[in-house]
């Protein structure tokens, strides 16, 4: 039963008195948990002074190259830069063609158009918010390159069929793993891998908001195939094996070593930090069951879910914009992940993308909202934010 206006009115006025401030993501209070261990590490690498290429970098690449268990990890500054040393690795050539969602966040495509690439926007499934294969498969041409797969909010797109779609095409894969660090993908015959190493290469971003976030930029790339690796290590210090011997052509990405001494130590936290996530989730998903007006995430069966965002589908006829007001009005911060899908930014006008028809990703765009979810929420604040959004649904 939801509460009379009266009864919400008061409850609001109670609620925010007593609460911390409900964030779409808290940073601080979770790093006050592990501060002394933070603070620690960084006065170590302020001590030890190597800045760049510290200890610390070695040593977190290797735990999380053991944790995700895949061969090598390549730390890179930050994501999109991930995104971009993958590309230049797989030797692409201006005008080959790489398919990739409209719906996700820009760093995806505009890699692609950056390197003279050409982005070919694809549909998503509008239950997992992923790449949708039948789409991938009616976007193929004797042009195309690689895939990119993006699994959105912490879901993993239905990567065994997208594989099986790269094996008889000859196509690269190269998953963008920024938002779903942590997570498992379970195939056909019962073998769980971890998404971001199941294509050709894997990508991920340590923004702090992420579920590894570091405390400033970061990012890393992952591959299972050595000669790849080195061909990526190299893109990503100036196309150098030797120091001032540049063999290709690269740029300059580093993971520097305050940050990989914090994600060290924010690695071995991040299952329970997932956990977390899901925990909360669970309790929207518990609050909204049944909601003719609303649908709740879902969770296909070969993915975990990571819950780098709750994201809602509003039905339609429902305000959205006015919902955000009302729990903006109410403290509670909201944000459309995404307003303007990739192939209507202006960005891409070249392309011609903006004629295309993908109207999953239209209807998406327009009815999708994500409400405030970190490791630090408290049942209280969860509560509040729930009730809020059902008394404007009434
Ligand atoms: C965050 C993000 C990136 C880019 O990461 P940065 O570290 O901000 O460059 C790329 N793709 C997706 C899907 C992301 O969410």
């Amino acid at each position: 039963m939801p509460l009379t206006p009266v009864e919400f009115s008061y409850f609001c006025r109670t609620s925010i008195l007593s609460m911390r401030p409900i964030q779409m993501v808290d940073t601080r209070s979770q790093y006050h948990r592990i501060q002394s261990e933070v603070d620690q590490a960084v006065l170590d690498v302020l001590e030890s002074s190597a800045f760049i290429g510290g200890k610390p970098v070695q040593a977190f690449s290797e735990e999380l190259a053991a944790y995700l268990k895949v061969a090598h990890v390549i730390p890179c500054a930050n994501g999109t830069d991930a995104l971009q040393i993958a590309m230049m690795a797989l030797g692409l050539q201006p005008g080959d063609e790489v398919i990739t969602p409209s719906f996700t966040y820009i760093a995806t495509t505009e890699v692609i158009a950056l390197l003279r690439l050409t982005p070919v926007f694809v549909e998503v499934d509008p239950q997992t918010f992923c790449i949708d294969p039948a789409s991938i498969r009616a976007a193929i041409t004797p042009r195309t390159k690689a895939i990119v797969p993006v699994h959105l909010y912490g879901h993993a797109a239905p990567m065994e069929k997208i594989l099986q779609i790269a094996r008889e095409h000859d196509l690269f894969v190269i998953e963008d793993n920024a938002q779903a660090i942590g997570c498992d993908y379970q195939f056909s015959d019962g073998r769980v891998a971890k998404t971001g190493t199941m294509g050709h290469i894997g990508c991920t971003s340590f923004y702090p908001s992420k579920n590894l976030g570091a405390y400033g930029d970061g990012g890393a790339i992952f591959t299972k195939d050595t000669e790849l690796a080195e061909k990526l290590r190299m893109i990503a210090n100036h196309g150098q094996r030797k120091r001032y011997y540049h063999e290709i052509v690269g740029c300059n990405s580093r993971l520097d070593s305050i940050q990989a001494a914090i994600l060290r130590i924010k690695l071995r936290e991040l299952d329970g930090y997932n956990q977390a996530r899901q925990a909360v989730a669970d309790q929207y998903d518990k609050a909204f069951a049944g909601h003719p007006q609303l649908t709740t995430p879902y969770r296909a069966s070969y993915s975990k879910h990571v819950f780098h965002q709750y994201t809602l589908k509003l039905a339609a006829g429902i305000d959205r914009d006015g919902l955000v007001k009302f729990l903006s009005d109410r403290g509670i911060p909201s944000m459309i992940y995404y307003p303007v899908p990739g192939h209507r930014q202006p960005m891409f006008a070249s392309f011609g993308s903006a004629s295309l028809n993908l109207p999953v990703t239209d209807a998406l765009t327009d009815s999708v909202i994500s409400l405030p979810i970190h490791t630090e929420m408290e049942e209280e604040q969860l509560h509040y934010i729930t009730e809020s959004v059902l008394a404007y649904l009434k």
